[in-house]
């Protein structure tokens, strides 16, 4: 997991939790009150849950929240229930993976709605194959939980499996242990390998675009953390970016043999869009006036709006180069898929990122990326 940040610096398990709005919410692991049993081999645990559930065990739990019928005609030949899973990949097409990590306290508060994490937890994973061009085939879930909540794990099977049903993409296995509330999702894709959007394929000359709009959610967190006030009316729009996430799989389909490269915003444009000039060794302009803000972040001043539009981060957009004789495929793509896609800059021989403004002036804006291990 790349992008939710929840501090500007090393990590802080539950920090402010309760200072958010959020904190009033239902708290995993409230019922964690009671102890286990375990036999000799580790499994089969009983996660007692004195007077508030009946007991329950690892694979009832797994039975009731996470188990569905298989469907028939899709790509699992076998789902979740034994040793391994089994997919069959399309004639011609490539596996492509993924795996995203969602702790709490560092990339979730304590307390946020089980609904948005189950949706949010696929939804960046989705992103990913969605930033390759890849079709989504299935998932698997590896989630550790302090204790059986079961009205937390059916809002978060239920936002999950709707994003997933939204998709196609079948839950096909996972692991389920005791442990601080840590969600870990692995998705699984197919495509033809040689239409893959992957980050070494931009050339100079190529157009810069970026799809929806950007930093709504870096403004959410940011209100929600109590360190910007925000209108209530702005408030929702900026905090559902934050919570729910919409992957860009069907654009990322649609641009597949039109862009040459692309990435997902998840950790700021400026970062993300770095990777895609080292990868390409190329360098980029970029119009800092020229990007699509989010609602709420429209209505702020001209400072923020370029600075959470190029370093917010949690965006899950896609950053994509194609060639200027193609741009009205993606637009056409664009339309086809139902997103609004921007162009934002040039690729151009070099090294670096330019920021620029409308009137063409350089800004000098440098990329703050967040990486959990600096500072
Ligand atoms: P094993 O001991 O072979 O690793 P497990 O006991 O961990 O198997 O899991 C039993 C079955 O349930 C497996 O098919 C596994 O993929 C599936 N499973 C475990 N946890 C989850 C989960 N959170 N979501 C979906 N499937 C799960
Ligand atoms: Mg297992």
């Amino acid at each position: 997991m790349k992008g939710t940040i929840l501090t500007d610096g090393p990590c802080e398990i539950g920090c402010r939790a309760s200072k958010s709005p959020l904190s009033g919410m239902q708290k995993p692991g409230r019922a964690a009150q009671g102890s286990r049993s375990t036999d000799r081999s580790g499994k089969n645990q009983r996660l007692r849950l004195g007077k508030i559930c009946p007991t329950m065990n690892e694979f009832e739990l797994i039975a009731q929240y996470f188990t569905r019928p298989a469907r028939a005609g899709g790509a699992v030949r076998l789902g979740v229930g034994d040793d391994c899973a089994m997919l069959d990949v399309p004639p011609g097409e490539t596996l492509a993976i993924s795996t995203d990590m969602l702790v709490e306290g560092r990339h979730f508060f304590e307390g946020t709605d089980p609904e948005a994490l189950g949706h949010k937890a696929l939804a960046v994973n989705l992103s990913d194959l969605a930033a390759m061009g890849a079709a989504p085939l299935g998932f698997s879930l590896a989630l550790a939980l302090p204790a059986v909540d079961p009205g937390w794990l059916e809002g978060f099977a239920r936002g999950l499996l709707a994003l997933a049903d939204a998709h196609g993409a079948q839950l096909i296995g996972g692991d389920t242990t005791r442990g601080p509330l840590n969600i870990c999702i692995t998705v699984y894709g197919s495509l033809p390998p040689q239409s893959a959007l992957r980050r070494d394929g931009a050339h100079a000359g190529d157009e810069i675009w970026v799809s929806g709009t950007l930093g709504d959610a870096r403004l959410g967190l940011e209100a929600l953390q109590g360190k910007r006030l925000l209108d209530r009316a702005l408030l929702r729009p900026a905090s559902a970016r934050l919570h729910r996430p919409e992957p860009r799989v069907g654009l990322g389909l649609a641009l597949r043999r039109i862009a040459h490269a692309a990435i997902d915003v998840s950790d700021g444009l400026m970062g993300d869009l770095a990777h895609i000039l080292e990868r390409s060794r190329v360098g980029a302009v970029v119009d800092a006036d020229a990007l699509p803000c989010g609602e709420a972040l429209s209505a702020q001043d001209e400072a923020l709006r370029r600075a959470f539009a190029l370093n917010g981060g949690d965006d899950y957009e896609l950053c994509f180069t194609a060639a200027p004789r193609d741009a009205s495929a993606v637009q056409a793509a664009a339309q086809a898929a139902g997103v609004r896609v921007t162009r934002i800059g040039t690729i151009v021989d070099g090294a670096g990122l330019q920021i620029i403004d409308a009137d063409g002036q350089a800004l000098d804006i440098a990329a703050q990326s967040f990486d959990h291990f600096s500072g």
